[in-house]
């Protein structure tokens, strides 16, 4: 039995995490957690976590916390039993998911290994850039980088064609930013100026470490900083990209190479088994030109730089004490606040998570995940489907044609719960327990050959996007599907044992969030069979922007400690919030049909034991740091937000904790937003 690392101890007392098959608890909300103090009319986000925020500050380790957090922090200790166990079984089967997550771990783990390696497992990969004498040869190593998953700056994905849905092809895009975001390379204030300071220095104290001289190191860190900004200069803002017809542009592989004729696209389509009539999509296209001028303009040693730094960045973490301290202090410390490197089992959880999610969430369902879950969940889902068609059907703004074209897009949508039906096969992964990079290098490249292989061929409609484990879940617009991984079907979010108001409240309302993504203002522009066309008369597109716009605008006007949300950009995400309640209240009123109402418990009604499972979910401190990245990056508004912002739009919260008109948790009935 590990013991627990002080994030869990600092949660002890103050939230009983509960286990399927324990016996049923009299409530699983946490009453010692909320602040009866602060009027639930005033602040409910406090009325309900008050006393949980006080007593969990942020751990050092960290930088956010909360109920969220703690879950995926009970997770990873579950994971790292698993993995203890795997790595110390020397007699696992070869090739079976225990022996190659136990080697995977075990490499992760081996610090003193990584320590007297350094640098040296990469140096083939160094070496090769260092060779790099001509622009052919540039081309050859960007592709290498690519190979390795390194977007430097370009990165291919198999997609399905976002018109076409049943065909998959490449997709261009470019990334290879060291920022969270192209807006951080232009902004003005302050923090944002000494943030790209402290990169410059990152870089660097990188290229030291390599063994360059001072001069040298200072003078090709700027140059990458400059060639970057460079990049980002021709990027699309993250409000621009929520936009899928602007990240649109299908053409044949040979017109990308009109785009940007500098870049060998003939080696790059050879390896990726595209041909010059190959159907691609460019994502940004004005990027790639911005790409041509860089390779025309930009010295080859400078090139050479910030290659050598992007794969060097990406690989930091495992390259032994010295570099991962440099890592951790800037993406970590700069950017997020956080004060200490986490133990190095969490981050091998994590890693190995990454790098062989399915393998390891085969060994964790099976411990973790019981069947009659699934099934309950699953119910779950249906109720909450025929929940949002009621809200379809009654909706009093949509025309019949747009009425019909979204239930039948709802009655489309894939539920998918725990795990996937077929597992993942890693056959191609070699894990060397001696080397964490280069078992790296070979997932990488095994990654590679997996993504080419999905090009042309059918869609992989069994295929994931998250492992098993992971706390979390998600919408695909293309699959018309909805993901639950086993990971988030845990206590606070569902359990066997909590009553329907708190499943309701809290699952349920995550369950109807991903729902109403297939209705935001992204989500909405894909049809059931989850292709890029317009299924909205013009008039109800209209009603229907207005009301996203209700969203933006209530997101903009929320002080948020000084600093303020990016209403456009959370827009889907807080309509996704708001509709997912509004339907899980629906459902869990419905699952009430024929039954007597149910008693009051703790104090507390049916009802605010739903609307309280809900708003704890989002009980969360953050560093400020880790504030200021989120509202400038992350479409999901912050977690008081989400969690007061969506009651103050419902009249059944209202209603269920007696607020007035005039409260702050009530917005005026002109102001209020609602989606259906
Ligand atoms: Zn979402």
């Amino acid at each position: 039995m590990p013991s627990f690392p002080t994030p869990r101890l600092a949660l002890a007392g103050a939230f009983a995490f509960l286990l399927v098959g324990q016996p049923v608890p009299r409530s699983s909300l946490d009453l010692a957690g909320m602040d009866k103090s602060c009027p639930p009319c005033q602040d409910f986000h406090r009325y309900a976590n008050g006393r949980f925020l006080d007593a969990n500050p942020v751990p050092p380790q960290y930088s956010t916390w909360g109920r969220i957090e703690a879950m995926a922090q009970s997770n990873r200790e579950k994971l790292r039993v698993i993995l203890e166990q795997a790595a110390a079984n020397r007699s696992a089967p070869k090739g079976s998911p225990e022996e190659r997550i136990g080697a995977f771990y075990a490499a992760c783990m081996d610090t003193a290994r990584q320590d007297a390696l350094g640098l040296q497992p990469l140096a083939p990969e160094i070496k090769r850039i260092a060779a790099v004498r001509d622009r052919a040869g540039l081309s050859a190593a960007i592709l290498r980088l690519s190979q390795l998953g390194v977007s430097a700056p370009i990165l291919m994905a198999a997609r399905q064609d976002r018109k076409n849905p049943a065909e998959v092809i490449a997709d261009f895009d470019g990334l290879g930013l060291s920022l969270s975001d192209r807006d951080d390379y232009f902004r003005k204030d302050e923090r944002s100026a000494s943030v790209r300071a402290a990169l410059v220095d990152y870089i660097v104290r990188a290229f030291r470490l390599m063994g360059i001289d001072a001069a040298t190191s200072e003078a090709r860190a700027r140059a990458v900083f400059h060639l970057e900004t460079a990049f980002a200069g021709a990027m699309l803002t993250r409000v621009q990209l929520r936009d899928p017809y602007a990240r649109y542009h299908r053409m044949e592989l040979r017109a990308l190479e009109q785009i940007a004729p500098g870049f060998d696209w003939g080696r790059f389509g050879r390896a990726a088994r595209l041909k010059p009539g190959s159907a691609v999509n460019v994502a940004q296209p004005e990027f790639f030109k911005a790409f041509d001028r860089e390779l025309r303009n930009t010295p080859l040693d400078v090139w050479k730089a910030y290659l050598t730094w992007r794969l060097v960045d990406s690989f930091a973490s495992s390259l032994g004490k010295a570099f991962a301290a440099e890592h951790f202090r800037f993406r970590d410390g700069v950017l997020r606040g956080t004060r200490e490197m986490p133990p190095q089992w969490q981050r091998c959880v994590v890693q190995t998570d990454q790098v062989l999610g399915e393998a390891l969430g085969q060994v964790y369902v099976a411990r973790h995940f019981p069947p009659e879950g699934k099934r309950k969940v699953l119910e779950l889902v249906e109720n909450l489907r025929a929940a949002l068609d009621e809200e379809l059907a009654s909706s009093k703004w949509l025309s019949e044609t747009t009425r019909a074209a979204a239930r039948a897009k709802l009655k489309a949508f894939t539920p998918k719960i725990g795990y996937p039906e077929r597992w993942r096969d890693y056959s191609r992964v070699k894990v060397d327990r001696r080397s964490l990079v280069r078992s790296l290098i070979s997932a990488a490249e095994a990654e590679w050959a997996r993504t080419t292989a999905k090009i042309g061929r059918p869609v992989d409609r069994l295929e994931w996007r998250m492992s098993p484990p992971t706390v979390n879940a998600y919408y695909s617009p293309l699959g018309n599907e909805i993901v639950f991984p086993a990971g988030i079907l845990q206590p606070p979010m569902f359990s066997l044992d909590a009553g329907d108001a708190q499943n309701y409240g809290a699952i349920g309302s995550v369950i109807g969030h991903e729902m109403v993504h297939g209705f935001d203002d992204e989500g909405s522009k894909f049809s059931a069979s989850g292709a890029l066309e317009n299924w909205w008369t013009a008039g109800d597109r209209r009603k229907f922007e207005e009301r996203a716009a209700c969203v933006a605008g209530q997101f903009d006007s929320f002080d948020v400690d000084g600093l303020r949300h990016n209403g456009k950009l959370v827009t889907g995400e807080a309509m996704g919030d708001l509709g997912g309640l509004t339907i899980a209240y629906r459902a869990y009123r419905r699952s009430l049909r024929g039954k007597p109402e149910p008693p009051v418990v703790d104090g507390l009604t049916g009802d605010q034991r739903f609307f309280l499972a809900f708003a704890q979910l989002w009980g969360r401190n953050h560093r400020p740091e880790a504030l200021r990245l989120r509202l400038l990056t992350d479409p999901h508004p912050i977690a008081k937000y989400r969690a007061n912002g969506t009651l103050q739009n419902m009249p059944e919260f209202h209603r269920a904790f007696g607020c007035k008109r005039g409260d702050p948790m009530v917005r005026p009935p002109e102001q209020t937003c609602r989606l259906w």
